[in-house]
């Protein structure tokens, strides 16, 4: 009997990709006073009381260029952002 149950194994792949969605950034600042920015989907992002949308972008650095026109202190998120994330 022919299952279609293989394209289920495909998600678990999906943290590769992960660099590439659509990005928000936390309009709350954190401690140090950065606004993290974060992928669709990250958990500390589902935290987040506000945020401003900052579109579709291939890379984090893209979209953390982009956030910088609303918070000059943005940096990368360091569960779903580790590349952009400097402090
Ligand atoms: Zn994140």
């Amino acid at each position: 009997m022919w299952r279609g149950r293989d394209s289920d194994c495909l998600t678990a792949f999906d943290q590769e990709a992960a660099m590439a969605g659509n990005y928000y950034v936390n309009d709350t600042a954190q401690p140090n006073s950065d606004h993290e920015v974060h992928v669709e989907g990250c958990y500390w992002l589902s935290l987040a009381r506000s945020t401003t949308a900052l579109g579709y972008h291939v890379s984090c650095s893209s979209a953390v260029v982009a956030a910088r026109r609303y918070y000059f202190r943005s940096n990368g998120c360091a569960t779903c952002s580790a590349a952009c994330h400097t402090s």
